[in-house]
């Protein structure tokens, strides 16, 4: 079973990818948790480079770095995890691909969406969550020393909006495989609504 958890920057996807990891393993599942950029070794250089030189980074050579990492990551650490059995819990994936590099800046989301298709051989997951959250109200949570932080600071708050309508658009296009949920509630409600659709997958 591959999971992933989609959405801006501050909605809470850690935290949520650690409660679902923890209520799984409670019920004797193997799970790997991971994350994109920089969830295998390689992807670790490829995560320093699109975060820390993103001024110099052009939007083609960008998109080709993520879809370089995201082919490496689900390579090497998550197709072999998901043919063990594991389940995958996985922060960030294609669809952020999608909303940041397709939305948010100046390459077309469907070339954005058939460049990482064709980097993981098609892999989709099971269920995406996607947390949807105002990006003000998102930018207040992460605190200052956080890293994304400064990126918010520097990218402008249109661009986050843009973002955020994408992972809706992306949602609202793949009902069956989107779970959409408002983030700013309790985060042991939204917990309790993903571990009951991660339940019907796993009765399948
Ligand atoms: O979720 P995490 O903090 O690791 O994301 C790092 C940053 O990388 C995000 O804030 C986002 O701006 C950026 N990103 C991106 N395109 C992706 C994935 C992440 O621009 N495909
Ligand atoms: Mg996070």
């Amino acid at each position: 079973l591959f999971v992933t958890f989609e959405g801006g920057d501050g909605v809470g996807k850690t935290t949520q990818s650690a409660l679902l990891e923890e209520w799984l393993v409670a019920r004797g599942h193997v799970v790997l948790r991971t994350r994109e950029p920089g969830g295998s070794e390689v992807g670790v250089l490829i995560r320093d480079i699109v975060l820390h030189h993103r001024g110099e980074v052009a939007p083609r050579a960008e998109a080709l770095l993520y879809a370089a990492d995201r082919a490496q990551h689900i390579a090497t650490v998550v197709r072999p995890a998901l043919s063990r059995g594991a389940v995958v819990i996985q922060d960030r994936y294609l669809d952020s691909s999608v909303a940041y590099q397709g939305a948010g800046r100046v390459l077309g989301r469907d070339e954005v969406r058939d460049l990482s298709l064709w980097a993981v051989e098609g892999l989709l997951p099971d269920l995406t969550v996607l947390l949807d959250l105002d990006p003000s109200t998102a930018r207040d949570r992460l605190d200052a020393d956080d890293k994304p932080f400064d990126r918010l600071e520097a990218e402008q708050g249109a661009f986050h909006d843009s973002v955020r309508a994408e992972f809706l658009a992306l949602a609202a296009a793949d009902p069956e495989r989107f779970l959409v949920l408002d983030a700013a509630r309790v985060s042991a409600d939204l917990a309790t609504d993903i571990q009951g659709r991660v339940q019907l997958l796993l009765d399948d």
